[in-house]
């Protein structure tokens, strides 16, 4: 019995008796383009719903028009006007729609060659259910009832049912910008090791792990060494004191910037760590931050810290001489 319980009991030191920890991850951001000459006319000529497209040198009309010819390259600037009304081209089933995607029950992916067009274009088709669509199938199109907006003025197609709705006579304001939303969902697992740096964030500490061979030591821990592909199990708790090793002093504002610029973002290697992470350096002029000034992180109040780095908001000069080059040179 004593060795399986052995055995047993070096297995749990392993694993570390805890579960990697698990978090949804959302990362997005509205990504607004201008349009350009081309694609400028179609999104307003969608939005008074109406459809062109562009002639092409071999007098191909392609839809959605194309900025530069596919066997000249010269610029195209023919427009052509074409129908509301198409043909179904070919087709796939969408049984469990995406979010984001143009209807939110199930359709049908379609390619539609619209009358007067050579080209066919990718859209939804709103049909009940695969036995409602068919290649060769007349569709016409659904407008949104919100337009301006570039293909999305295209709501989908749906199965044609004789006279195309009129296009709108007022003159429209020309579209020359459009907002594409992107968003991903993620459900990010750390490792068993970076679940161990995570927890210790919690509790205020910051846990790196040794290579067995070569002695580096690395924070946050990635289970193995980049150098000798061994894994990483002593753990090494690391002061709050560093070095800035490199920096860059931001001066451009961008979306979702929480400081004001200009301020520091600075490469800090830890005492006693032989990798730099990412950090904000605050508390002094940015043209003060130079390479090798030590800094010390400034944590949060305690009743605000989860499993994160950001716990610390910041590091701050600790007004000690600066590091010797010579001691942070191997980390840059
Ligand atoms: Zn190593």
């Amino acid at each position: 019995m004593l060795p399986q319980n052995r055995e047993h009991v070096s297995l749990q030191f392993v694993t570390g008796l805890s579960e990697p920890l698990s978090a949804p991850l959302e990362v997005g951001f509205d990504y607004t383009r201008s349009l350009g000459p081309v694609h400028s006319r179609f999104a307003t000529e969608l939005s008074r719903r109406r459809i062109v497209g562009v002639r092409g040198s071999d007098g191909r009309v392609h839809v959605p028009p194309i900025e530069y010819d596919p066997d000249t390259a010269a610029p195209l600037d023919e427009f052509v006007p074409v129908g509301s009304q198409g043909t179904v081209v070919s087709w796939s089933w969408m049984p469990e729609p995406l979010e984001g995607q143009p209807l939110q029950h199930p359709f049908a992916w379609a390619l539609v060659l619209l009358d007067g067009a050579d080209t066919p274009v990718l859209h939804a088709v709103d049909v009940g259910s695969p036995e409602d669509i068919r290649t060769g199938m007349r569709v016409q199109v659904r407008w949104a009832e919100q337009r301006g907006g570039g293909i999305r003025d295209i709501a989908c197609f749906e199965p044609a049912t004789g006279t195309p709705a009129a296009p709108d006579e007022a003159e429209p304001e020309p579209v020359t910008m459009i907002t594409a939303p992107v968003h991903l969902h993620y459900q990010h697992s750390a490792s068993p090791e970076e679940s161990r740096y995570l927890r210790g964030l919690a509790e205020g500490r910051l846990l790196g792990q040794r290579c067995p061979q070569c002695g580096k030591v690395y924070i946050p821990p990635r289970g193995a060494c980049p150098t000798d592909g061994v894994p990483t199990e002593e753990e090494v708790e690391l002061p709050d004191t560093g070095t800035v090793t490199t920096f860059c002093i931001v001066n451009v504002p961008f979306l979702g910037q929480r400081i004001t610029p200009p301020y520091v973002s600075a490469y800090v290697l830890l005492d006693g760590a032989d990798i730099a992470f990412l950090h904000l350096v605050l508390g002094c002029d940015a043209a003060d931050v130079r390479m090798g000034m030590r800094v010390r992180a400034q944590w949060k109040p305690r009743e605000e810290w989860g499993y994160t780095l950001q716990n610390i908001d910041h590091f701050r000069p600790t007004g000690e001489p600066d590091a010797p080059f010579e001691s942070y040179a191997q980390h840059l």
